[in-house]
């Protein structure tokens, strides 16, 4: 077994095989290729007692403001030299190639009639655009500015060979896995599935959180962890709006986990939440960055809107529209390393540790230092400064007044919240807090 980051470990090679299986799939915001991205997703997820993972919701159903899309099919794409018959521009050579949601459409064109249909990116000549047309019924092709370039005059024959399917419906994954205690909350974990050929937005997402799932399933928590995999703002929006009584205590929206850059979290729309103080603390430990609200981004825009008011925070590496490759082919499975996979999981681990270990005491013995040396906890041997457990100790007594949490102790001490949580343990077991 490979030793990844000092443990023995395969995280980061299922990690980059989902990655690198996901990648070629047409992905829209609905249609086939969500089906075979959430069958890969389920075939590493710890489904159990045969509870449907996949979620379906009828075309045309209406959900709050929006109305769930016809499903798209996609076929075959192409434009082509009509003289020659030659394939210039191919969907079969890269998802990125059609403007994703495309209406069927079948023509010989001049080159200026194909012109308004072309997008590339003039500043990145080698790089094709991500484009959609989710909400207007229009075709479109995107191709590298080289690939324009060297269309040629034509006329071209162009084919779009795509439908929609009133009678469809869009899907969805979703899994929860209970926690321990029913009283302790739920955490809920976002991330959208609706972008084809593009790694960090948001196969790094996908794939991290499939991991994160496998790994809570191994290990006892009390928290309870519900994943949701949809496409972007409808696919929030219908789960939202299928679980009305569903009341996450905690919503981590994951995306742009890879692609270099440290890690972002992005705060709640009220701030100060649980899931901002236990992930500021994790993110600020490992030298990332907090960013507060905004109501432009991903799905976090939804769960925090004034009608849900869901606490929803969001990690990346790499926001969207803060770096050049974003939508756009550069954002590659190279795009993505393996290091920043398996930082943005092992960030995200301690986050859920924190919520998972948080909680407040009152120091039982509260005159004076207790002696820590009579109940085993005092190194034996004196004189020597104070480590860190004992540090933790001698903290967890002076400011457990029954009001402050471990969290804030721990943010006053400035030492892991892990060896906070081991020390608060060992007075537990001592008597001297409760
Ligand atoms: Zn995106």
């Amino acid at each position: 077994m490979a030793l990844v980051g000092g443990r023995p470990d395969n995280a980061v090679g299922r990690m980059r095989r989902r990655m690198e299986r996901l990648y070629p799939l047409c992905r829209s915001l609905t249609g086939e290729g969500v089906q075979q991205t959430l069958a890969i997703l389920a075939e590493d997820l710890p489904l159990h007692d045969g509870a449907p993972f996949i979620k379906r919701i009828a075309s045309g159903t209406q959900v709050f403001d929006w109305t769930i899309p016809p499903r798209w099919r996609v076929g075959a794409a192409w434009i082509a030299d009509a003289a020659t018959g030659r394939r210039l521009i191919d969907l079969a050579d890269h998802t990125l190639h059609l403007v994703s949601y495309s209406a069927p459409f079948r023509g010989r064109l001049s080159r200026e009639d194909l012109e308004p249909h072309l997008h590339s990116l003039p500043d990145h000549p080698d790089w094709i655009p991500y484009r959609t047309s989710y909400y207007v019924r229009d075709w479109g092709f995107c191709l590298t500015q080289r690939q324009r370039d060297a269309l040629g005059e034509g006329p071209f024959d162009v084919v779009v060979d795509t439908d929609f399917d009133d009678a469809g419906e869009l899907i969805y994954g979703e899994l929860v896995l209970p926690g321990s205690d029913p009283e302790a909350g739920e955490v809920l974990i976002s991330s959208h599935l609706c972008h084809p050929s593009l790694a960090n937005d948001n196969l790094s997402g996908l794939t991290v959180a499939t991991e994160l799932a496998g790994r809570l399933r191994q290990r006892p928590h009390r928290l309870g962890y519900r994943f949701v995999f949809a496409p972007g703002t409808i696919g929030s929006l219908t789960w939202l709006a299928q679980h009305p009584d569903v009341r996450p205590d905690h919503v981590l929206v994951l995306t742009g986990l890879g692609g270099g850059g440290e890690l972002v979290y992005k705060r709640t729309r009220r701030g100060a939440q649980p899931i901002d103080r236990a992930a500021e603390h994790v993110v600020g430990h490992r030298q990332g960055r907090i960013v507060g609200y905004s109501p432009y981004g991903y799905d976090e825009r939804q769960y925090n809107a004034l009608g849900f008011d869901l606490p929803a925070g969001r990690l990346t590496r790499t926001p969207h529209g803060e770096y050049p490759e974003y939508h756009t082919s550069a954002d590659d499975l190279a795009f993505v390393a393996d290091a920043e996979l398996i930082d943005s999981l092992d960030a995200i681990e301690e986050i859920f540790a924190v919520l998972e270990g948080e909680a407040t005491y009152r120091n039982l013995s509260p005159y004076g230092e207790p002696q820590l040396g009579k109940r085993g906890l005092y190194p034996k041997v004196g004189g020597r400064s104070a480590d860190d457990a004992v540090m933790a100790m001698l903290w967890l007594m002076a400011c457990s007044d029954g009001e402050t949490s471990l969290l804030a102790i721990t943010e006053r001490a400035r030492l892991p919240f892990a060896i906070l949580r081991q020390a608060a343990d060992d007075l537990l077991a001592a008597g001297l807090l409760g």
